[in-house]
């Protein structure tokens, strides 16, 4: 089977924070696929970090080949076992797990399916959580889980409350597979302290943790240290202090992918 990838490279997981299920500082192999459901349907994300992989008909795939260097273009699609062939080369001592992200991985799910099914490492998958059903056919492949949890603010649209109900349920798809899951909001000056509170109340009954991750660009941050703690006390309403972290994009801040 063949599917549309953007990049794959090797690099440290820099978002995530200290929570259970994150893998914060580890070193992975990136499969970056392309294509994301909600670009797609025109409700993309205001604060997408990834445009370059909205579009799933992608010419060529970036990918990097052991030692680094400045990477090579293949034409897409790439088959199952090219994909397994690029990332396996570029196992190190220190590799922890593979990492899934995108775009929206579930968005390619028979492709992802099958290359999990090779793949003979631990897999991480990052999601916009909106696909629950290819969650549920994907779970006993996965690991690790970061399932967004899009806030009104990122997703200004009639159908955020829809979102919603779908990224929780495929957190509890995820969880109750037994996949070390914990959800990521990212969050700006405009995100409400209540719908922190939202959340959490949510994220509390499954117990899964919550990663709060403000949106920062070139200018720096783009919310108030004052309101974030607002934010995190919020969470608190209802998750432990354990349950709760702060989750920086480290990788952006050092220049790494
Ligand atoms: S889900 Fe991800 S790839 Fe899609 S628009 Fe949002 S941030 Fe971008």
């Amino acid at each position: 089977m063949k599917g549309y990838v953007a990049e794959v490279f090797s690099s440290f997981q820099g978002e995530g924070g200290c929570v259970r299920g994150s893998c914060f500082g580890k070193r992975q192999v990136f499969i970056r696929f392309a294509g994301c459901n909600l670009a797609e349907q025109r409700t993309p994300c205001v604060w997408c970090d990834t445009p370059a992989a909205q579009k799933r008909a992608l010419g060529f795939a970036r990918v990097e080949r052991p030692g680094g260097g400045g990477g090579e273009r293949l034409r897409n699609p790439l088959s199952t076992s090219q994909v397994v062939e690029i990332a396996e080369a570029l196992r190190t001592p220190d590799m922890h797990s593979i990492s899934l992200t995108g775009g929206e991985p579930l968005y390619q799910e028979d492709f992802l399916i099958e290359l999990c099914g090779e793949l003979d490492e631990k897999v991480y998958l990052e999601t916009n959580g909106t696909l629950p059903e290819a969650a549920s056919r994907l779970a006993g492949l996965l690991d690790y889980a970061s399932v967004d949890i899009k806030d009104e603010t990122a997703l200004p649209y009639p159908v955020w409350p829809g979102v919603l109900e779908r990224e929780l349920e495929t957190i509890r798809v995820l969880r109750d597979s037994g996949v070390e899951v914990f959800a990521k909001v990212v969050v700006t000056d405009e995100t409400a302290a209540s719908n922190l509170e939202l959340y959490a109340r949510e994220l509390s009954k499954m117990d899964v943790p919550l990663a709060i991750q403000p949106v920062f660009d070139a200018g720096g941050l783009r919310l108030s240290v004052q309101h974030l703690q607002r934010l995190s006390q919020a969470a608190a309403e209802y998750l432990s202090a354990e349950d709760i972290t702060l989750s920086i994009q480290v990788h952006k801040l050092c220049g790494m992918r």
